[in-house]
């Protein structure tokens, strides 16, 4: 029997070798290897730059080679290291929740330019998920009140643990579907980033979405189920010149504009992400 010699058990060949199994299944091969590396670890992934001669051990190597055919098979990344940056934030993840997407920064920056002036403004995140959402604007603003909610246990005990974390202890979490959990409250902003897939979506069977939870994807025949649930009940949630803030896919904001008018919203206007599509569609309670 040969033995592998100790070059074949640095980081640096550890990432080579896995960056080459990765290059056939994922569209960031490198990037997947250095982070799946890190997380096993438990260093920063600085430390496989600093130390690409450094030997890994071998349970080390067994736990690395698990997670590379678990990636190899198409799950994400965030599921199998449980953590995902937005806004800055390190938040956990687990197989409840969407996985946390870049542009969905976009629906924060527009909630944080459409705070009214006022010492304590109100805002609901609803369909909350891991409570990226919600933890960006109460990290941003610690002088609201923000109260998140989801239909989903799994989902809001990780939404909790994520605020526990981060020390973000002013979100107020409520199990619930939509505006359910509200009662009667009014709010100066409810922000949503909805399931807003068609059922029949060929992109469903593709790449992340296949691992991700169903509920937080899909709705209903043209994908606009909730977020018509949305528009047709966020007035009576809102006070006077309080804004709905939502998030859609890149071909319905014609659509959802369309729904907010006739659901008697004011100065409705979509905003585009950095790659150009229409993303976010707000419009003001009168
Ligand atoms: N609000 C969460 C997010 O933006 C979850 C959204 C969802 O599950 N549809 O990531």
């Amino acid at each position: 029997m040969t033995q592998m010699s100790d070059s074949e058990h640095t980081l640096g060949a550890l990432l080579a070798a896995a960056t080459e199994r990765l290059a056939a299944s994922s569209e960031s091969p490198r990037l997947d290897a250095e982070l799946l590396l890190a997380h096993v670890l438990g260093q920063p992934r600085s430390h496989l730059f600093a130390w690409p001669d450094r030997p890994a051990d071998g349970d080390q190597r067994v736990a690395y080679a698990r997670l590379i055919e678990r990636r190899a098979n198409g799950e994400p990344v965030a599921y199998l290291t449980g953590l995902r940056e937005f806004w800055s934030l390190p938040v956990r993840i687990t197989a409840d929740v969407l996985i946390p997407r870049p542009e969905t920064e976009l629906l924060v920056e527009v909630a944080l330019e459409y705070l009214p002036d006022k010492p304590q403004p109100s805002i609901a995140d609803l369909g909350t998920g891991s409570g990226v959402i919600a933890l960006a604007l109460a990290r941003e603003c610690p002088r609201c009140r923000i109260i998140a909610t989801d239909c989903s246990e799994g989902a809001l005990t990780t939404a909790r643990l994520n605020a526990e974390q981060l020390h973000l202890t002013h979100i107020e979490f409520r199990l619930g579907s939509w505006f359910g959990p509200l009662e009667a409250e009014c709010f100066d902003l409810i922000i949503s980033n909805p399931p807003y897939i068609a059922e029949n979506d060929p992109h469903l069977a593709q790449g992340d979405l296949r691992f991700e939870p169903k509920s937080a994807l899909v709705s209903g025949r043209d994908g606009m189920d909730d977020l018509r649930v949305l528009a047709q009940n966020a007035r009576r949630h809102l006070h006077a010149g309080g804004w709905l803030i939502v998030e859609h896919g890149y071909d319905q904001g014609e659509a959802v504009r369309k729904l907010l008018d006739k659901e008697g919203f004011s100065s409705i206007a979509t905003r585009r992400d950095l790659a150009g599509v229409e993303r976010v569609t707000l419009g003001r309670h009168a």
